[in-house]
């Protein structure tokens, strides 16, 4: 099972690297609340090994009022290693920008890093750590099916993952049900009117995407899960107890919960549920990225 990164105090981050900001674009829609902003990285380290389904840390510099201690922060690879024959690597990855409210307060402050991320200008050269977490490997089996559920940034992995399926594997036979959850239509990324990164593999039989949104994309109801997941139940319960199924989560945690009660109604009861994830992640086949 791919173990999610708990407590970055046990991951050896010591090393550090510098990378140069390549780009930096918006693509989040301008007339979206939410800033999700795609940064290319440039690393002058040819050996620089990285995989999808992993995080690098990126180093924020600290303030001096807190002592100025760097926070690292995670943000997992949004495309393919890159390697370019000048010996430079080139990594993706997408950041949505944060804020959090103090709940003593009530005031808004602008998260560390990825303000600090979101807010560098081409050819600001930043620090990063070594790529942290266990890929996202490719089943052996390939009439394998995988079940793909993202919500926000956590389609970007997923987005890296597709491509690597149907770049490395051209005999893939099992299928792929991508599930996506947001608040709005103009929250999705590289799935909206404008950017649709997964348009090139609409035509293979083997890939379907869905969109779960909320029906009141400004309050704070959870994201319809069980309209888009529940709608296709049968079919996904019989294909969750087949024994090559993997399930494959990225994005926030409290995607999880929202998720297990709509998998203990298809279930028909959380007990039930309980088990079948338990049989897939003994069998390494229940992966999480949650964050
Ligand atoms: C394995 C892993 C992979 C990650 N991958 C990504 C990624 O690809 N893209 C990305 O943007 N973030 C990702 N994150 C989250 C990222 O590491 C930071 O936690 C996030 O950017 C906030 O950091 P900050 O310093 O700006 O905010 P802080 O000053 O630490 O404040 C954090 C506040 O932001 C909230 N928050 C954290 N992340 C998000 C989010 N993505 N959306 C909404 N609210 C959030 C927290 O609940 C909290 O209220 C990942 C985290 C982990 C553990």
């Amino acid at each position: 099972m791919n173990e999610t990164v708990t407590r970055l105090a046990d991951v050896d981050t010591s090393a550090r690297y510098h990378a140069a900001v390549l780009s930096s674009e918006r693509i989040t829609p301008p007339e979206s609340n939410d800033e999700v902003r795609e940064l290319v990285l440039s690393i002058d380290l040819p050996d620089f090994r990285f995989h999808v389904g992993q995080s690098i840390g990126v180093v924020a510099p600290g303030s001096p009022e807190f002592g100025k201690a760097d926070h690292i922060r995670l943000y997992s690879v949004a495309d393919l290693p890159h390697h370019l024959d000048d010996g430079t690597v080139r990594i993706k990855i997408c950041v949505r920008r944060c804020s959090y409210v103090d709940s003593y307060s009530g005031e808004e402050y602008p998260g560390v890093a990825s303000n600090y991320l979101c807010d560098r200008k081409v050819g600001d050269v930043i620090t990063i750590t070594d790529p942290i977490g266990v890929p996202f490997r490719i089943p052996e089996n390939h009439d394998a099916h995988l079940i793909l559920i993202g919500t926000g940034t956590g389609i970007a992995p997923f987005r890296a993952f597709v491509k690597h399926i149907y770049r490395t594997t051209p005999d893939w036979r099992g299928r792929i049900l991508l599930f996506y959850g947001a608040n709005s239509g103009l929250e999705l990324l590289y799935m909206n009117e404008e950017i649709d990164d997964f348009a090139q593999y609409y035509d293979r039989e083997t890939f379907e995407a869905f969109q779960a949104l909320s029906p009141r994309p400004n309050w704070a109801d959870p994201i319809a899960w069980d309209h888009a997941i529940g709608q296709r139940g049968d079919e996904i319960w019989k294909l969750m107890g087949q024994p090559g199924t993997h399930v494959y989560l990225a994005g926030l945690e409290k995607m999880r919960p929202e998720l297990d009660r709509v998998f203990a109604a298809l279930a028909g009861s959380e007990e039930s549920w309980e088990r079948r994830r338990a049989e897939l992640a003994a069998g390494g086949r229940w992966v999480e990225l949650l964050y």
